[in-house]
């Protein structure tokens, strides 16, 4: 007996195809094929947690209070943690009880505010490339998808004024990322002012992931969104610890902003899950609380990746300017292929994996996303294997 012929309900299979799904596929073939891969494909940081968050989560783990359901809205303690932290960090006051919410990392929590929040038909805005739960999350929804389309001429801000009026008037959520995941873009404080006005004008919710506050160089500081002004009466802002910290396998995350969106949130939630395991919070806890000389070091082994890499590609044509923030490089592909081409055939010559462009929606087409999650070592030997198979950004190959 065998269930084969039944059918996932449609909410599924709307959904396009995940696609690092089929690059696992394609890289275990690779494998099998005894390919020494170099996988820069996946937004997964390499190495460990700072010592002092593992030595709290095991002081928590052995701590017998710890090891029952924790409370669905999260440890007071954690909450607690959370709100000092937006307050040394951006000046900015929340209540521990009902303005922030932890999360099983901030990918199950933007999702679920989809879910909590988009009715069938709801129309969503959301720009092109992004990360993709951004779009995927309202789309599980059954929500109608408005891209905004962002451009390299527009520094892949979004482009508000380009957002006709009947389709503002009908948005619900818009969702954006800055820093930025692919583009490594980063939004002047300007821009946070004006989308803040957008929303309030046409009375939209802002969801902002703000994944990348920390991951930033040269000086370089990323604004919160909170920090603007009335941004708390229409909007949210989403965290996680997964890459500050090297804890992305532990699913630690959270939200901050209106209290009424996170009420909504934790509504669903509490018919869903019980929330990140005690000795967990705990950990995180001390995470939230670690002198800035370890979130330096983090910066500091992106950055000399950073640079290595730009200059290495730069020897093979490739001029990319230096991204403030984020873990990756955005780079365009040789004129005249494509993003899926460009990877694959990268994949196939050289054995480094990177990520095509239009995985984050059809605006990333003409892009690869690179992530920085390997020692220079491991990048010298990427560039050297695209040295060798002539992987070059050569536009005197194109006939005019
Ligand atoms: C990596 C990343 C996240 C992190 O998600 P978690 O579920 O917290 O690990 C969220 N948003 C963006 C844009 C990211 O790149």
């Amino acid at each position: 007996m065998s269930l084969s012929w039944i059918s996932t309900a449609d909410r599924l299979s709307s959904l396009p195809q995940y696609v690092f799904a089929r690059l696992d596929e394609l890289k275990a073939n690779a494998r099998a094929q005894g390919v020494d891969l170099i996988d820069l494909g996946m937004g997964n940081p390499d190495g460990a947690p700072p010592a002092p968050i593992i030595e709290a989560a095991i002081r928590a783990l052995e701590d017998s209070r710890n090891h029952g359901y924790p409370p669905f809205e999260g440890t007071a303690n954690f909450r607690r943690a959370i709100t000092d932290w937006y307050g040394r960090r951006y000046n900015v006051e929340l209540d521990p009880d009902g303005e922030a919410l932890p999360l099983l990392g901030s990918k199950e929590g933007l999702t679920h505010l989809a879910l909590a929040y988009i009715n069938p038909g709801d129309l969503i805005l959301v720009p092109s490339p992004s990360y993709p739960p951004h779009f995927r999350g309202p789309l599980i929804a059954g929500a109608e998808l408005y891209p905004l389309v962002l451009t390299a001429e527009n520094d892949w801000l979004i482009d508000l004024a380009a957002i006709p009026d009947d389709v503002a008037q009908r948005a619900k959520i818009l969702y954006f990322n800055y820093p930025s995941n692919p583009t490594t873009a980063i939004a002047p404080r300007e821009f946070f002012k004006d989308i803040v006005a957008f929303a309030r004008k046409y009375e939209i919710l802002l969801v902002h992931d703000q994944a990348y506050a920390e991951l930033a160089f040269d000086g370089y500081q990323p604004t919160s969104l909170l920090e603007i002004p009335g941004a708390k009466e229409i909007g949210v802002e989403f965290h996680t610890l997964s890459k500050t910290y090297n804890m992305a396998g532990w699913r630690v995350g959270f939200v901050v902003g209106n209290r009424h969106v996170i009420q909504g949130l934790r509504t669903l939630k509490t018919n869903l899950d019980y929330g990140i395991f005690a000795a967990l919070q705990t950990a995180a806890e001390t995470a939230l609380q670690l002198p800035d000389k370890y979130v330096f070091d983090v910066q500091e082994r992106y950055r000399g990746r950073r640079d290595f890499l730009i200059q290495g590609l730069s020897e093979l044509g490739w001029s990319i300017p230096k991204p403030k923030a984020t873990m990756y490089l955005w780079i365009p592909c040789p004129i005249g292929m494509g993003s899926t081409d460009f990877a694959l055939s990268m994949l196939q010559q050289t054995g480094v994996v990177v990520t095509p462009g239009n995985a984050f929606g059809a605006g990333g087409e003409g892009y690869v996303r690179i992530s920085l999650i390997a020692g220079c070592d491991r990048l010298g030997e990427a560039l050297e294997r695209l040295k060798q198979a002539n992987i070059r950004y050569d536009t005197s190959k194109v006939a005019v």
